[in-house]
């Protein structure tokens, strides 16, 4: 099981980078298409229309 080392997405309208570094951190991106949410325990995305909106930056250990 990889940990999460960083939760980060970058939205692809605005360009903003977000990232939530805690469980309740919701973070949401200037242009409000996207947001992220629980830190490093789970991924959680937001979006208003297709996964297409915003690039996956997060960060995973190999273990
Ligand atoms: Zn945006």
């Amino acid at each position: 099981m990889s940990e999460i080392l960083k939760n980060m997405i970058r939205c692809k309208s605005c360009g903003d980078i977000i990232e939530s570094t805690s469980t309740h951190d919701f973070v949401q991106c200037s242009c409000g298409r996207v947001a992220v949410d629980g830190g490093l325990y789970y991924l959680r995305r937001t979006f208003t229309e297709s996964q297409n909106d915003y690039e996956e930056l997060s960060v995973f250990s190999n273990n």
